[in-house]
C-alpha cells in the first residue's frame, strides 16, 4: 500500500462553500484514512494561486456574484487546466460544476467560463430547490444517486459528453439528465453534502488516484438514508 498522501485541495472556500458543500472534503479525508491512506488537505482561498501538486480539486457551490468572480480567479490562474492536462481529479458542485464549462449565467447575464468540459448552462425558468434522485451512468458501477439540488440554471450537455446520472426524480441539468463525467471530472447539481449522502461517489474519486478499488466500509448509514429517500420519492 503506498503511503505518499492524497493531496485535495479545496477551491475558494471563500467563495464556494454554500450548502455544506466542505462536508465533501471531510468525507474523503476520512474515507481515505480509513483505508488508511494519509491525506493532506489545504483550503485556498480566491488571492492564492492554486498549487500544481493535488490529486483531487474540489469545488462547492455559490451565490452568482461569487461563482462569477471565482470564474475569473480560476482562468487566470490556470491551475484548474494544468490539473486536468496531468491527470488530476476534480469534483465539483452546482456554481462550480457550472463554470467548467463554455459558459454559463449570472445575475442575469452570460460569462465565460473556464472550457474544461464541452458543456453550458443558461438560467432555467424557475429555480429547481428539492430532492433529486437518479440512476448513475453504467459504466461508473454506482448505486443510485440522491441528494438535494437548489438552482437557477439548467446545462446542457455537449454531444460527447456524457451524464454523471439520468434523472429519476427533480431536475438536474434539464430534467433528464444529471452532472457530468468527463476523464477524471465529476459535476453535480448535488449539495447535502453530495459524498456524503453518496459515499460510493467519493470512493471512485479515491480510486482513481491511488489506481485501485478500495476495500468496502461500513455504509449501513447512508445506504439506509439513500433507500428512504428513493421510497419517498418513488
Ligand atoms: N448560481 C448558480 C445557479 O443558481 C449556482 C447555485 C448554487 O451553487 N447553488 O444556478
Amino acid at each position: 500500500m503506498s503511503t505518499e498522501a492524497i493531496r485535495i485541495v479545496w477551491v475558494y472556500p471563500d467563495l464556494l462553500s454554500t450548502y455544506g458543500d466542505r462536508g465533501n472534503l471531510l468525507i474523503l479525508d476520512q474515507r481515505a484514512r480509513r483505508r488508511g491512506l494519509p491525506v493532506e488537505a489545504v483550503g485556498v482561498n480566491y488571492d492564492q494561486p492554486l498549487p500544481d501538486s493535488a490529486d483531487i480539486y474540489l469545488l462547492g457551490g455559490g451565490e452568482d456574484r461569487p461563482q462569477v468572480l471565482a470564474a475569473e480567479k480560476l482562468r487566470a490562474d490556470g491551475g484548474l487546466h494544468r490539473a486536468v492536462s496531468r491527470g488530476a481529479a476534480i469534483f465539483s458542485v452546482c456554481a462550480g460544476y457550472q463554470l467548467l464549462g463554455t459558459s454559463f449565467y449570472g445575475n442575469g447575464e452570460r460569462y465565460q467560463g473556464l472550457g474544461l468540459i464541452d458543456l453550458s448552462s443558461d438560467r432555467g425558468e424557475t429555480r429547481a430547490v428539492g430532492e433529486l434522485a437518479g440512476d448513475v451512468t453504467p459504466e461508473l458501477g454506482l448505486p443510485p444517486l440522491t441528494g438535494f439540488e437548489n438552482h437557477g440554471g439548467r446545462t446542457h450537455l455537449g454531444p460527447n459528453v456524457r451524464p454523471l446520472a439520468s434523472v429519476k426524480h427533480g431536475v438536474g441539468n434539464d430534467g433528464t439528465t444529471e452532472g457530468v463525467w468527463s476523464g477524471r471530472m465529476i459535476g453535480t447539481y448535488l449539495h447535502g453534502p453530495a459524498l456524503a449522502r453518496n459515499p460510493a461517489l467519493a470512493d471512485l474519486l479515491l480510486s482513481w488516484v491511488v489506481g485501485r478499488q478500495l476495500p468496502p466500509l461500513d455504509d449501513e448509514w447512508p445506504t439506509k438514508l439513500r433507500g428512504e429517500r428513493l421510497a419517498a420519492l418513488s
